[in-house]
């Protein structure tokens, strides 16, 4: 299939190679959840041979590695050349490394059997892996190196709205991030203005920010007060016009209008 030495799905990934700054980058792209653990970064297009899976660029590699080879390296240790890693869900940008498992070329073959996905198998099957059923309806037909292959749609927009959620999930903590480097500059900037805020607003910026104590997200504040979500921002904006943030900064970098109706 692919190559021993060369492709993303190939060659050793060793773990050293990735510094702690490129492991923290790595796992930023990942919405966990109680289920799959979602790659937000880069993919590889959907085709019979690379079926969506999720890339990271190893700078020290000088190439792209499966995002789920890395997430088991970094969790179970480094991947031997030639072995695979294979999902047990069955989700190709999953990067959950519960759901993952060390495999050959030959169980890949027998599992893609067990469960019907290889092309021959699949001509008799009637119901996708999560049990929607193949009807004409509900089947993508898409071309393949080998032919062509049947996609359920019902999976397709599932895996879509997941995908979608954890993107926007990502941005509004990436943008959190932000504020808080923001907020964190500004008391150190300015102490006698912070101390001349009310109790609250410092309390509230402080909390959010991780000040003194790991940082605390608007809704877990909130819930302390006994005050919606939206209200504690309100809060912690006005205390940062206090700090003298010029609010235009705050507001370039409020994350896009969808994501403000959730905050
Ligand atoms: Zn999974
Ligand atoms: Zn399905």
């Amino acid at each position: 299939m692919t190559s021993p030495r060369f492709g993303p799905n190939s060659g050793r990934v060793l773990t050293a190679e990735m510094c702690a700054r490129q492991q923290n980058s790595f796992w930023d792209r990942v919405v966990k959840s109680e289920g799959c653990w979602t790659w937000t970064g880069a993919r590889l297009p959907i085709t019979k041979r690379q079926k969506g899976y999720g890339t990271f660029a190893i700078s020290a590699l000088g190439r792209p590695v499966n995002a789920h080879r890395i997430a088991y390296a970094l969790t179970y240790g480094e991947v031997p050349a030639g072995r695979l890693v294979m999902h047990r869900c069955d989700n190709p940008i999953c990067v959950n490394p519960a759901h993952l498992m060390l495999g050959t070329h030959a169980d890949n073959m027998a599992d893609m059997d067990a469960k019907g996905r290889r092309v021959h198998a699949n001509t008799y099957k009637t119901h996708c892996i999560n049990g929607h059923p193949l009807s004409d309806e509900n089947v993508r037909r898409v071309r393949t190196p080998a032919g062509s292959a049947r996609m359920c749609r019902i999976c397709e927009r599932a895996r879509l709205v997941a995908f979608n959620e954890a993107k926007q999930a990502q941005s509004a903590e990436a943008f959190d991030r932000e504020v808080r480097s923001v907020i964190i500059s500004a008391l150190d900037a300015d102490s006698a203005r912070a101390a001349s805020l009310r109790q609250r607003d410092l309390d509230v910026i402080t909390r959010f920010a991780g000040y003194h104590r790991p940082c605390e997200t608007l809704v877990e504040i909130a819930a302390s007060y006994g005050i919606t979500p939206e209200r504690a921002r309100q809060i912690r904006d006005r205390a940062l016009r206090h700090l003298g943030v010029d609010s235009a900064v705050v507001r370039h970098r409020r994350p896009p209008k969808n994501l403000r109706a959730a905050a």
